[in-house]
């Protein structure tokens, strides 16, 4: 067969015009399905809801519950409690809540005006149980159902309460200090011990006559104890020897912590050694039920012989709880799931690392 030029031209233009065609066609699929993707994509995050279980109606507990009913993504909320309402809400132990602290909780709607308290230098002085009960008031007033199981000690037996609940959860172990419910859920009881480098001491004076009036701290710092009275080769030490002295808690139960930086004196060794102890998985996701499990508060970790700061730590730690709900709702693929408990696990490594560095320096080393 013999072609002239005009008929390959021809043969070439119709050839282009069929790939051109073809190009068109494959592009426009491809455009159809990532924006259909897209679209779905979106509609998915929008719709995507979040069921947050709270274990402990402590402090820490139910702060959390107040910043989870506040995220648009929580649409119900369980909180587990062993003890009853009313011994809840009478806890007679003061907490001080510090001033950054106290607009991060104002930030969430919480009236320290209408609060029973007292004020001092920006610190909030007040009862645990004024708090809670706060707290438990407010809490129907949000949009998210929310279920309060007063005397309702959470057990193995309450993980199939948990498995039947459909969508993804957030379980928050606030059980404090001797909880188990980070273990139960798998994670591990591990801990890191830490050395703040001090020695100190704890007293507690009940005067059970006085009413639970809440009173603002007493602290003394760099006090010289005379320690030749009790070992006289140690006199020359007495220059190195100074110690901070804070005195808080109530009219009724008052508390005396001593501390001391770390030396090599014998009378200062016959103090408390301060260790310091963190969880060191505080955050974890069970792909089988689709549940995430993170630890706050007393739970995840406790710092020295008292301070007074535990509840105040516990609160910092909640600064990236909404951020975390946030992304724990929508996150998809095993590397969001992932970046979002390193975000939580780091923030909270950040807050042990900051007090250990900071923690006694600011408030008992000042
Ligand atoms: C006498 C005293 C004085 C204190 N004074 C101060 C102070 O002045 N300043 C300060 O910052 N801190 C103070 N603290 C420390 C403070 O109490 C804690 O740091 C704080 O309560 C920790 O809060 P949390 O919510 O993590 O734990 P917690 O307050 O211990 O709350 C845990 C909650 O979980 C519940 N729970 C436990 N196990 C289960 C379970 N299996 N199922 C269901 N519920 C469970 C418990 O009943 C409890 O309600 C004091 C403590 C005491 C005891």
């Amino acid at each position: 067969m013999r072609c002239n030029s005009d008929d390959l031209a021809h043969y070439m233009q119709a050839s282009y015009s069929h790939a051109s065609m073809h190009i068109f066609i494959t592009l426009s699929a491809v455009a159809v399905f990532i924006g259909t993707r897209h679209v779905f994509s979106k509609i998915r995050n929008e719709m995507a809801n979040l069921t947050v279980i709270i274990i402990g109606a402590g402090p820490i507990g139910l702060t959390s519950a107040l910043i989870a009913v506040q995220c648009k993504r929580v649409h119900r909320l369980v909180i587990f409690e062993e003890e009853n309402r009313s011994r809840v809400e009478n806890r007679s132990y003061q907490i001080t809540i510090q001033p950054s602290l106290v607009s991060f909780l104002r930030g969430y709607g919480v009236d320290f005006d209408n609060l029973e308290g007292e004020w001092q230098d920006g610190c909030f002085y007040t009862r645990v149980g004024v708090y809670l009960e706060y707290i438990i008031h407010v809490l129907p007033l949000y949009r998210a159902e929310t279920d309060i199981k007063f005397g309702t000690k959470f057990s193995r037996d309450c993980i199939d309460t948990i498995d039947v609940m459909s969508g993804r959860k957030l379980v928050l172990c606030c059980d404090g200090r001797t909880g188990l419910a980070g273990q139960i859920l798998g994670l591990s009881d591990e801990c890191a011990y830490h050395s703040t480098a001090s020695f100190g001491a704890l007293a507690a004076i009940e005067r059970s006559s006085q009413t639970l009036v809440p009173k603002p701290e007493i602290r003394v710092h760099n006090i010289g104890f005379d320690l030749s009275a009790y070992v006289s080769s140690e006199l020359e030490e007495k220059s190195k020897s100074t110690f901070s002295l804070k005195i808080f808690g109530n009219s009724r139960c008052r508390f005396l912590a001593l501390a001391v930086k770390k030396s090599d004196t014998k009378i200062v060794k016959a103090m408390k050694t301060v260790l310091d102890k963190s969880k060191t998985e505080t955050a974890a996701y069970i792909s089988d039920c689709d549940t995430f499990v993170i630890t706050e508060g007393d739970a995840s970790r406790s710092f020295n012989f008292n301070t007074g700061m535990d509840i105040n730590l516990g609160l910092k730690s909640l600064s990236s709880l909404k951020p975390f709900i946030e992304r724990i709702t929508v996150a998809e693929t095993e590397y969001n799931i992932m970046s979002s408990l390193i975000y939580k696990m780091e923030h909270s490594d950040r807050i042990c690392k900051y007090f250990l560095k900071y923690g006694l320096k600011e408030y008992l080393f000042m």
